[in-house]
């Protein structure tokens, strides 16, 4: 299977199809201990990339993170917005003149990572996107580090995410608006861990059943 960005129109539009199916829980969930704005949020940045997905899919990696990068931070709004902004950013700087394999591409991810922690001042373990996006990229540099195959690595990362997403129920908020509600935190997931962990799995979902078909 050739990773090129002509799987991101499908992408794009598979992850749309996921918030949408899933926007009364998180929302919800963003309502018990947030402003409950967070899928309207991301549902905003979700259809800008809709609208240039074509144009997304035919560009180079880095250019196509970049835009991405730019579209979320111009559009989403909220603390989310400015997060996956830095985030597909710093992927796009990281990624900028190197060829990408499993194991730049796990590099990559990793300096996406640790740009959203400074730019959010934030970490693993004060329930947040955090708690889903470090383990995702943790089990990443894992995978490419013991050379695992294609199925393997998707099958591990979603399982690190969704494990990640479920951490966050018992986490004291210290970052965002939750962090306002201090102990009354306690027995909710973050609606952002929530929303990290469905697009990366949507991610693998789409990815392992690309790579089970035959070109
Ligand atoms: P806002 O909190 O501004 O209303 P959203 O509702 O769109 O923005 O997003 C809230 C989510 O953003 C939270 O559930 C949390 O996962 C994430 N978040 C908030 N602050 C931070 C931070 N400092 N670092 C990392 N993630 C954060
Ligand atoms: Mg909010």
């Amino acid at each position: 299977m050739q990773l090129t960005t002509t799987l991101l129109p499908g992408l794009i539009q598979a992850i749309a199809e996921t918030i949408e199916k899933n926007a009364e829980e998180v929302t919800a969930l963003d309502q018990a201990i947030g402003d409950g704005d967070h899928v309207i949020n991301l549902q905003r940045g979700i259809h800008a990339l809709m609208a240039q997905s074509t144009e997304l899919g035919k560009l180079d990696w880095p250019v196509a993170w970049q835009k991405i990068g730019m579209t979320l931070m111009t559009t989403m709004g909220g603390a989310s917005g400015s997060l996956y902004g830095t985030l597909f950013i710093a992927m796009s700087k990281a990624a900028h003149g190197r060829s990408l394999n499993q194991s730049t591409f796990a590099e990559v991810f990793s300096q996406g990572v640790t740009a959203v922690k400074q730019r959010g001042k934030a970490d693993a373990g004060e329930k947040t996107m955090l708690d889903v996006l470090i383990p995702a990229a943790e089990s990443l540099k894992q995978a490419a580090a013991n050379s695992a195959a294609l199925p393997e690595v998707l099958e591990k990362v979603a399982h690190a995410a969704v494990t990640g997403m479920e951490s966050t129920c018992d986490m004291l908020a210290t970052k965002g608006r939750a962090s306002f509600l201090g102990e009354r935190t306690r027995g909710h997931i973050d609606a952002g861990a929530k929303t990290a962990q469905l697009i990366i799995c949507t991610i693998t979902d789409v990815l392992a059943s690309h790579s089970a078909t035959p070109p």
